[in-house]
């Protein structure tokens, strides 16, 4: 058995791997492993997945935007490829979910060697566009009641993710919005780029989730649009829309908003009510 590392700003993960199972180098270098925690997802030698911890992520990605809005019909998903959040937004039984990837072969490689998505590539309710999400929003006319980003780490792909266009677009675009916005320890100048180019949403909220299959454990998200929701109408969303889950709760929900001291300080320096 080997170790994979992933190390990058002083700071490495390493996952005792059994196997390579897939590997593609085309838009992107996809790799896929069998490991000590089930399957891996590593795109430019970046983990995106591991079957053991994805619930972290995936339920906290989407159930958080999901559960804000009241009644989100329509939905568009940027990225997030492996179908990991297309499976959690399909349980609030949306009427419409437009997912936009850009890698065409990380959808098949997850379709045949994860399947993380149980079934939501052949849902018909989805439909999957294989192109550049920013040029999808720049040219789309439509509204959605929710927007979720789930792109990689900034790559050349998937940096404009974090412009301040894009955001902007985004924000006339949707009613309530969340993103994966990097570690704020580890990838501190990515994750103000987020706060400081979002500011054309209403409302912006920071909050956590612990994922042990990120540098550091501790992945921020970004909330946004209109995002004051009472938390006796998140817990009486989930129990009217019956969500399983694995991680999430109306309580790990509500407890997510809290940020540490020295976080707080770094969010209030864009964002005057947090
Ligand atoms: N947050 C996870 C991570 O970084 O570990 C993201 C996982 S998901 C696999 C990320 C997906 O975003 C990839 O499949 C990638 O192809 C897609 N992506 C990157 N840039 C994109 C863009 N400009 N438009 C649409 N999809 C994009």
């Amino acid at each position: 058995m080997e170790w994979f590392v992933e190390a990058s700003n002083g700071y490495g993960l390493m996952i005792k791997v059994k196997r390579k199972l897939y590997e593609h180098r085309g838009l992107q270098h996809i790799e896929i492993y069998d490991t000590e925690f089930g399957k891996m997802l590593v795109l430019d030698g970046y983990i995106q997945l591991i079957e053991r911890f994805e619930s972290a992520y995936h339920e906290m990605l989407t159930h958080v935007p999901m559960l804000t809005h009241p009644n989100p019909k329509k939905v568009l998903i940027i990225g997030g490829g492996d179908g990991g959040t297309a499976r959690e937004v399909l349980k609030h039984e949306p009427e419409e979910v437009v997912m936009v990837e850009i890698d065409d072969n990380v959808v098949k490689a997850c379709r045949e060697h994860i399947r993380i998505d149980r079934g939501a590539f052949d849902d018909p309710r989805l439909t999957l566009l294989i192109e550049d999400g920013i040029e999808y929003i720049r040219k789309s006319k439509e509204r959605f009641d929710v927007i979720i980003v789930d792109g990689t780490d900034p790559s050349p792909a998937s940096e404009p993710l974090f412009s301040a266009d894009f955001f902007s677009a985004c924000a006339k675009a949707c009613g309530v919005y969340a993103m994966q916005s990097q570690s704020p320890a580890l990838q501190e100048s990515y994750f103000r780029m987020v706060l400081k180019n979002t500011s054309p949403f209403k409302l912006r909220k920071v909050y956590l989730s612990y994922i042990p299959m990120y540098p550091g454990g501790v992945w921020s998200f970004l909330l946004a649009g209109d995002v004051n929701t009472a938390v006796k109408d998140i817990r009486q969303r989930f129990e009217e829309r019956r969500i399983e889950t694995e991680y999430y709760t109306p309580e790990v929900h509500t407890a997510s908003f809290v940020l540490p001291k020295w976080l707080e300080c770094i969010v209030r320096e864009y964002i005057e009510n947090i």
